[in-house]
């Protein structure tokens, strides 16, 4: 079998489809071959996050590991929600706080461009590499959709008159902030 890699995940739809693009030469673990812990994420910016899990991860497994950090960037709010996006309504807040809270806050504002910029952190216990993928598009003044999660259903990404809630998964990752993050990353660490 091949090498070890570790993938901070619960997640295995996430973990069957990257099983399947790295192939046998990686040998893909989660935190279902380890006991439970949790990192909790203190960093101001994407890249500190996901570089903090990739760490304590690293530090947890002994194996090189990969750790990734979503953030949605509007414009009209300076780029908020960004870093904070998963709890931007509040500690204990769900999906559909966000949504609520972004639309108020963006209410009266013409500008409606936003991207969504995912950052996949890989430490191999003595670098750090880092592997970004983004999408633009705008936020729509209503929900669309009912598929996908987050802030799918007010993101309409550029070129789309369907916003990501109303697309099939394998159309979104094709187009997705993470989509091509881990392109990227699948490809560095197939020709490593
Ligand atoms: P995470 O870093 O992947 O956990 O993403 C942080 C937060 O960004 C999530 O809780 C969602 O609110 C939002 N988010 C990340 N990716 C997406 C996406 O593909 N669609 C909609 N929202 C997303």
């Amino acid at each position: 079998m091949g090498t070890e890699l570790f993938f901070g995940t619960n997640n295995t739809g996430k973990l069957k489809e990257i099983r399947e693009i790295l192939g046998d030469q990686y040998k893909l673990l989660s935190f279902m071959d380890f006991p439970p812990f949790d990192v909790e994420e203190t960093e101001s910016t994407l890249r500190g996050n996901a570089a903090l899990k990739a760490k304590a991860f690293y530090e947890h497994t002994g194996i090189p590991c990969f750790a990734d950090d979503t953030g949605l960037e509007v414009a009209a709010l300076n780029g908020a929600p960004g870093v904070y996006s998963a709890r931007y309504a509040g500690p204990e807040c769900k999906a559909a706080d966000n949504i609520r809270l972004l639309l108020e806050n963006l209410k009266d504002k013409e500008d409606r461009s936003a991207r969504f910029l995912t950052v996949i952190a890989f430490y191999d216990g003595k670098e750090m590499y880092y592997f970004e993928g983004e999408v633009q598009g705008k936020i729509l003044d209503t929900l669309r959709g009912d598929g996908g999660f987050g802030y799918d259903p007010v993101f309409q990404p550029d070129g789309y008159d369907i916003t990501f809630a109303e697309m099939n998964p394998e159309e979104k990752n094709k187009i997705s902030h993470r989509g091509k993050a881990m392109k990227r990353f699948f490809d560095f660490i197939k020709n490593r």
